[in-house]
């Protein structure tokens, strides 16, 4: 492509999908329903493009546009550090869920994921529910998180808080020596379905935990089934604890909470924390705080899904795969600080090489 064309290119729409290596976008947009959605495939080298619906009321398209895109290309390298034989995808759809979605929303969607033929297979994220992947499996079979009752594999978020767990514990073998979290100081942020789950371990463990929430309700009720003790929400970045879990939104790493914060080790459950994945990843090394990277640690929901999508659904295989989270967060870890990159790097770099040579054996050259 000529230099002048490529410019031209790179400032539109396109421009931002080629940027971040992606393969395909695909705009849905249906007149009936008021169905407006995106769904991106970043890199389908493994396998097809895993990965979940999010609704959400986005001010802009090129809000929900960044949002699919960064989403999708996190997939991408969840799946790939994971060993799992899938690609990077995300969908969007964008709106107020309380008000648009209807079966006819949910089926119609559901036939756009049809109409790519399994390249990309679908799933629950924010704003989704069990009954809405059950709409759009009447339109096609390439989704997952069904109920059990289905065949599926039901909730992943409890596998997803095992996981985290068991990636915070690697990082604190490698940070305090031990992976005993017990008499540990540990700050959640959000007590969702992860978070809610997360705390549970944490609580058997004997550590001691702080939680937060948008939600007084449900701080109210985790803190007293668990007897972890709620604290305001602007005070988690600056709280006196060894470990801080993020598990609400994404891009809590920041310019502004990172020089807040009294942690050694940053270990949780939500989705690109840091908002700056170089910037930021250097930051926390500054302050001498080791970073779990979020899509290898947060990893087990979609072990999870990806048991339900090869068939035979076994909770307790879905497990044991995600055991697997501790050792290879510790081996990145030590590869960080062996290269003196940051620990989301080295995620990253490993990813990539099992994207390059598997993609070498699939197409032999
Ligand atoms: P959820 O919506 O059930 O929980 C998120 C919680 O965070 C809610 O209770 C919400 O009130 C709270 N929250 C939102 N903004 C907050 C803020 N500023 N301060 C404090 N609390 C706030 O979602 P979830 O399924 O528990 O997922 C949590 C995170 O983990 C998300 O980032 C999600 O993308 C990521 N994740 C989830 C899974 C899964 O299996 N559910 C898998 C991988 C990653």
């Amino acid at each position: 492509m000529e230099i002048k064309e490529l410019e031209r290119v790179q400032t539109g729409v396109l421009g931002k999908v080629m940027q971040m290596g992606h393969e395909q976008v695909v705009f849905c947009y249906d007149e009936h329903t008021g169905l407006r959605a995106m769904i991106a495939i970043h890199n389908t080298t493994l396998g097809p493009a895993l990965g979940g619906t999010r609704m959400w009321n986005y001010a802009t398209e090129e809000e929900a546009l960044t949002d699919v895109l960064r989403l999708s290309r996190g997939m991408t390298f969840k799946a790939a550090i994971s060993g799992l034989n899938l690609g990077g995808g995300k969908a969007v759809i964008m709106g107020d869920a309380s008000k648009l979605k209807t079966e006819a929303f949910m089926r119609r969607f559901g036939k756009f994921v049809n109409s790519l033929g399994g390249k990309y297979i679908t799933a629950e994220d924010v704003n989704m529910k069990t009954a809405d992947m059950e709409f759009i499996s009447m339109e096609t079979k390439h989704v997952t998180g069904l109920p059990e009752s289905m065949g599926g594999g039901g909730d992943p978020s409890p596998v997803t808080a095992y996981g985290t767990y068991l990636g915070m514990k690697a990082t604190a073998k490698k940070v305090f020596g031990s992976d005993s979290l017990a008499g540990k100081r540990v700050g959640v942020q959000g007590v969702g379905q992860v978070g809610m789950h997360l705390v549970d371990h944490l609580i058997k463990e004997n550590a001691k935990v702080f939680i937060t929430d948008i939600s007084d309700e449900k701080v109210d009720a985790v803190a007293a089934k668990t007897g972890a003790i709620p604290v305001p929400m602007e005070k988690i970045y600056s709280l006196d604890m060894d470990i801080y879990a993020p598990c609400a939104l994404g891009a809590t790493l920041n310019d502004e909470t990172i020089p807040q914060l009294k942690c050694a080790v940053v270990a949780g459950a939500a989705n690109n924390q840091l908002k700056d994945e170089t910037r930021h990843g250097y930051m926390l090394i500054d302050r001498g705080i080791t970073y779990a990277p979020d899509f290898l640690i947060n990893a087990g929901g979609l072990i999870n899904v990806y048991n339900e999508y090869v068939g035979n659904y076994n909770r307790q295989r879905a497990y044991e795969q995600a055991e697997k989270i501790y050792t290879t967060c510790l081996n990145i870890l030590n590869l960080a600080s062996r290269e003196k990159i940051s620990s989301q790097e080295a995620a990253i770099r490993t990813a990539e090489n099992r994207i390059t040579e598997v993609g070498r054996v699939r197409i032999p050259r």
